[in-house]
C-alpha cells in the first residue's frame, strides 16, 4: 500500500491536536502539520501553553515539536527514541500542507444545527464541508482524506460527489475513522486505544488507503485492534457507542430519581447491577448527568437519521436519553433550592467544578450552566465558581448567554477555591475534579456556630450526585486534612498546580 510521509490533520482541537501528537510521536519518518483557521490557538500549540489540558500531553508535544529528548513518564513509550528532529508543526498556512500531503485528517468541530430542517438534532455540516473543499483545492490527486470529526452516516458519500464536482476527475480516496478518545484521558485512549476504526470503500483502492491508514495506526496499535469495516459502519458505529454510553447514565439517573424518593440508595443498587458481569459497573455511578460537547450531539444525530429514515420508533427511543438528562439537571438544582429552603435572596452559592468532568478544561456544555440558570431566578446574593482546569474566560463566555445586566455583576469565577466558598451558605460540587473528592462526605460539621446552613453535594465521580449532605454552621471552614479541597500543597493532587498546568506542566527532563 502507499507509503505515507506527510499527513495534514484540519482542526487543532480537542481531537486534532492529540491525536496528530501522538501519531508524530509514534511515527517518526512522518512529518505531521496540524492546521487551524484560528491564529490564536495555533500560536498557543506553538508556546509552552497549549491552548487545551490533557494529562500528559505536553511531555508528547515537547518531543514531537520540540524534539525534546524527554523521559516520557508513561512506560508505554520508553523506547521511544530520544533527540528527535521535531516533526509536528502548527500551522494556519493550510495551503502548502495541503498540497504536500498524503494523507489529510479532517477533525474540524460538528455541532447540532440550531437552524432549518432538522434544527436541534441534525448536525450543521457547514465547517466539514468547507474544510473538506478547501481539501479538494488545493490536495495533490490521490490524496486519503480522512473523516476523524464525528458526521452522519452517508457522509463519506456525500463528500465524494462533492470532490468530483469540485475537481471533476481527479482521485481521492475518503475513509471513516472516528476518534473514540475521552476528554480528560486522551492521551491514555490514544496511546492504547480499545479500538481504531478505519472504514472504507470495498473497492481495490479503497482498501489500498484503508492499508496506507492503518500501518500509521500500526506504528504503535497492536493489528488486532484495528478493524476494518464500510464506510456506513463506521461513521455509525462512533455514534451508537456515545449513545450507548449516555443511555448507562440516563437509565441509572432515572432510577436514582425513585431511590430520592424510597429507601433505597443508589450507589447500592449501581453496585448490586454493576456487579454482574453482562451489565458491567462503568458508566453506572448517578449523577448530574452527562455533559461536553459530544453525548447529546451524537445523540441527536442519531435521532435525527433515524427520523429521515423513517423510523419514528427508534427516533423516540433515543431521544429519552437525552431528555431524561435535561430532566435529571433540573432536578438537581431544584434540589438545592429546595434544601435552602427556597430562599436564596442574598445568599451565596458556591460551586466547585465547571468543565464536565475532571481533568479537562473544556467548558462546552457544561452541566453548571443550567444549574446556575435555575439558581439565578431564586436571585442569590452571589454564585462562586471554581474550577481547576478552566479558564475563568472560557466560564464566563460559556455562561453569557443565561446572564442580564442584573445577574452578570453576581457571578463570580474564582481562582482560589478557598476564596469561593468563603461564608458561603451553599457549596455544590459539580464535577469529579480529585481534589473534590478528598471531602469528608459523610462527616457532619460539627463547628456548629451559626444559624444557616451549608449544603454540600458530595460528587464522587462526573456522574454522581450521591447522597446529599447538610453541614451545620455559619460558614463552610476549610480545616487543613478536612476540607473537599486538599491543602495547596497537597502532594497527590497538586490542586492549585493542576491550573498551573495550562501553562507549563510539571515535566522530568532527561
Ligand atoms: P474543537 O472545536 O475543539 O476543534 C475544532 C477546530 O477546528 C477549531 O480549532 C477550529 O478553529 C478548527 N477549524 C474549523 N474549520 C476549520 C478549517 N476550515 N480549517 C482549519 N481549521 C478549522 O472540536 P473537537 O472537540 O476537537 O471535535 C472535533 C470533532 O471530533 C467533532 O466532530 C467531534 O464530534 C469529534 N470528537 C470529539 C471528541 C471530544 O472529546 N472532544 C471525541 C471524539 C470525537
Amino acid at each position: 500500500s502507499k507509503l505515507v510521509r506527510h499527513i495534514a490533520v484540519v482542526g487543532a482541537g480537542y481531537v486534532g491536536g492529540p491525536t496528530a501528537a501522538v501519531i508524530a510521536l509514534h511515527n517518526p519518518h512522518i512529518r505531521v502539520d496540524v492546521l487551524d483557521k484560528d491564529p490564536r490557538r495555533v500560536r498557543r500549540w506553538n508556546s509552552p501553553h497549549l491552548p487545551i489540558y490533557e494529562p500528559g500531553l505536553v511531555d508528547i508535544v515537547r518531543v514531537s515539536r520540540d524534539g525534546a529528548s524527554a523521559r516520557l513518564r508513561d512506560a508505554s513509550v520508553a523506547d521511544t527514541p530520544v533527540d528527535r528532529i521535531p516533526n509536528l508543526f502548527f500551522t494556519t498556512d493550510s495551503q502548502t500542507s495541503l498540497a504536500k500531503a498524503d494523507v489529510v485528517m479532517l477533525a474540524v468541530n460538528t455541532p447540532t444545527k440550531t437552524f432549518g430542517v432538522g434544527g436541534g438534532r441534525a448536525t450543521n455540516m457547514t465547517t466539514f464541508d468547507a474544510a473538506a473543499k478547501e481539501v479538494a483545492l488545493y490536495a495533490r490527486p490521490g490524496t486519503i482524506i480522512v473523516e476523524k470529526s464525528t458526521v452522519p452516516c452517508g457522509t463519506a458519500q456525500r463528500v465524494r460527489k462533492m470532490l468530483d464536482e469540485v475537481r471533476p476527475g481527479v482521485p481521492f480516496e475518503i475513509v471513516s475513522n472516528p476518534e473514540f478518545l475521552s476528554e480528560g484521558t486522551a492521551v491514555r485512549n490514544l496511546m492504547q486505544p480499545d479500538r481504531v476504526l478505519i472504514g472504507s470503500d470495498k473497492t481495490p483502492s479503497g482498501r489500498r488507503a484503508a492499508e496506507a491508514l492503518a500501518n500509521v495506526y500500526a506504528a504503535w496499535v497492536p493489528r488486532p485492534r484495528i478493524l476494518e469495516v464500510n464506510a456506513w459502519s463506521s461513521e455509525l458505529a462512533k455514534l451508537v457507542s456515545n449513545a450507548m454510553l449516555a443511555q448507562r447514565i440516563s437509565s441509572i439517573n432515572s432510577i436514582s430519581a425513585i431511590c430520592d424518593k424510597t429507601g433505597a440508595d443508589i450507589d447500592e443498587i449501581a453496585k448490586s447491577a454493576g456487579i454482574d458481569p453482562r451489565i458491567g459497573s462503568q458508566f453506572l455511578k448517578a449523577g448530574l448527568g452527562f455533559g461536553g460537547s459530544c453525548f447529546r450531539k451524537d445523540i441527536s444525530s442519531l435521532t435525527y437519521l433515524a427520523e429521515s429514515l423513517g423510523l419514528p420508533e427508534v427516533a423516540h427511543y433515543w431521544s429519552q436519553v437525552n431528555s431524561m438528562n435535561e430532566w435529571q439537571r433540573d432536578r438537581f438544582a431544584y434540589k438545592i433550592i429546595r434544601r435552602l429552603e427556597e430562599n436564596l435572596v442574598g445568599k451565596k452559592v458556591a460551586l466547585l467544578g465547571f468543565a464536565f468532568k475532571k481533568n479537562t478544561g473544556d467548558t462546552r456544555e457544561s452541566l453548571a450552566v443550567d444549574v446556575i440558570r435555575v439558581l439565578l431566578q431564586e436571585r442569590p446574593g452571589e454564585i462562586a465558581i471554581f474550577d481547576p482546569c478552566c479558564l475563568s474566560e472560557d466560564i464566563i463566555r460559556e455562561l453569557e448567554p443565561i446572564l442580564d445586566s442584573a445577574t452578570r455583576e453576581r457571578v463570580h469565577v474564582y481562582s482560589d477555591a478557598y476564596q469561593a466558598c468563603q461564608q458561603a451558605h451553599a457549596v455544590v460540587v459539580i464535577n469529579d475534579s480529585d481534589p473534590f473528592r478528598q471531602s469528608p462526605a459523610k462527616q457532619r460539621n460539627s463547628n456548629v456556630d451559626g444559624g444557616t446552613r451549608t449544603y454540600y453535594e458530595p460528587s464522587p465521580h462526573v456522574h454522581a450526585v450521591s447522597e446529599d449532605i447538610v453541614i451545620e454552621g455559619s460558614r463552610f471552614s476549610y480545616l487543613p486534612g478536612q476540607s473537599p479541597i486538599c491543602a495547596e500543597d497537597c502532594p497527590d493532587c497538586q490542586s492549585t498546580k493542576l491550573r498551573g498546568a495550562m501553562s507549563s506542566e510539571p515535566v522530568e527532563w532527561a
